[in-house]
């Protein structure tokens, strides 16, 4: 059973939204496992400290909690998501930002130890396209959930029209220094302060929607312009379109990583495409035209008698473009599958007894010797 968040967050039952959101940054700043390498449980009561805050912030959720404890979430189906996979690292880098990969400390402990406004994280949407999107470029849009400036107090966190003050116990700098006694000695080292949670400002009145924050949680749209040629798995960067950085420092980026979903016909290899076109065998010893799927629809291709398992015909500029010089197109390569007729009725089989009875030298392909893979390789070079 998980202790009470209102003990786990250190306020009281009637606390207001500020002030648990206060209480939260407070313990974050104090338990993240990247920054408290002293106490062995920060990671836990960092945890237990999110989870308590993902109920208390939202006042569904807390109502049901104040009414049912622990076992009213359950019920309602609402434990899970403090338990899904990431799921504090969201409100986290909500509140603090953080770039890709990076933790979101840096900007607050960091980089040369101050503690200015911290610049917005960074966000990464997926993005799937179809094969053929890859032909021309598409334009999407990506729906994601982001941290945006509040705009009733302008992102101060003051209520507009009540004053902002210097932080007492700072004096404006957004850190205090700590003596810490080590192994070493005492070590001295500047934390952001715990009145103004490093901001050196205080709001006297809160703003009432963001709650002081000066920002809030919202579902933002970005349309996308995927360019002509992309490849799997391409991240594309769209600079300061990421989460709203603290007032005075900039918003981060958004990356979208653009997936391309599997088109079975196709097989791609940078600018060029390999499709399969399975010829009975017969007509490879006759010849014919016979359609191939092509990006842009079907296309008849002639089909030289004699041709052999493993060759291809090599469609120009049927492929696609490359990103750096869209307008030129790769190729389609139609490897030729040999597709041997199965039960045979008795006159077909004696057709084929004859046919066999007059093979002769002649009828032998030159490259016969040559090995199946050599031969393919040489036609996709
Ligand atoms: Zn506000
Ligand atoms: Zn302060």
């Amino acid at each position: 059973m998980p202790a009470d968040y209102y003990e786990t967050l250190g306020i009281d039952r009637g606390a207001d939204e500020a002030e648990v959101k206060k209480a939260f940054r407070r313990l974050a700043r104090e338990l993240h496992p990247d920054v408290n390498t002293a106490d062995p449980q920060a990671e836990e009561k960092f945890k237990a400290a999110a989870e308590a805050y993902e109920v208390l912030s939202d006042p569904e959720r807390r109502r049901t909690y104040d009414a049912f404890g622990h076992d009213g979430l359950r019920s309602g189906g609402f434990h899970s998501r403090t338990e899904s996979a990431g799921g504090f690292q969201d409100i986290f880098e909500a509140f603090f930002g953080g770039g890709a990969g990076g933790s979101p400390f840096e900007d607050l402990f960091g980089r040369g130890g101050s503690a200015g406004p911290a610049a917005g994280g960074d966000v990464a949407v997926r993005l799937e396209i179809e094969l053929a999107d890859v032909l021309s470029g598409v334009s999407r849009e990506v729906a994601f959930r982001a941290v945006v400036r509040c705009e009733h107090c302008h992102g101060n966190g003051a209520e507009p029209g009540t004053p902002i003050t210097t932080c007492e116990t700072c004096g404006g700098a957004g850190q205090v220094r700590q003596a810490t006694r080590t192994p070493f000695g005492q070590m001295v080292r500047a934390t952001p302060c715990p009145t103004c949670g490093g901001d050196g400002r205080i709001a006297e009145t809160p703003c009432e929607v963001c709650g002081g924050d000066g920002a809030v949680a919202q579902r933002k749209t970005y349309e996308v312009e995927v360019p002509a040629g992309i490849e799997n798995g391409q991240r594309i960067r769209i600079g300061g379109a990421g989460h709203a950085g603290e007032a005075g420092a900039p918003d981060g980026d958004l990356y979208v990583q653009v997936l391309i979903a599997d088109d079975e016909r196709f097989h791609r290899e940078g600018g060029d495409l390999v499709t399969v076109l399975e010829v009975p065998a017969t007509i490879a010893m006759l010849g014919a035209s016979m359609p191939v799927e092509t990006l842009t629809g079907e296309r008849e291709v002639e089909v030289e008698a004699g041709v052999q398992h493993g060759d291809s015909i090599r469609l120009k500029g049927d492929g696609l473009p490359s990103l750096r010089s869209p307008q030129h197109r790769g190729d389609l390569h139609v490897a030729i599958k040999v597709v041997t007729p199965v039960n045979l009725a008795d006159e077909q089989r004696e057709l084929a007894e004859r046919l066999d009875g007059t093979l002769e030298e002649r009828n032998v392909p030159g490259g016969a010797r040559e090995g199946l893979f050599e031969r393919v390789r040489r036609a996709f070079r």
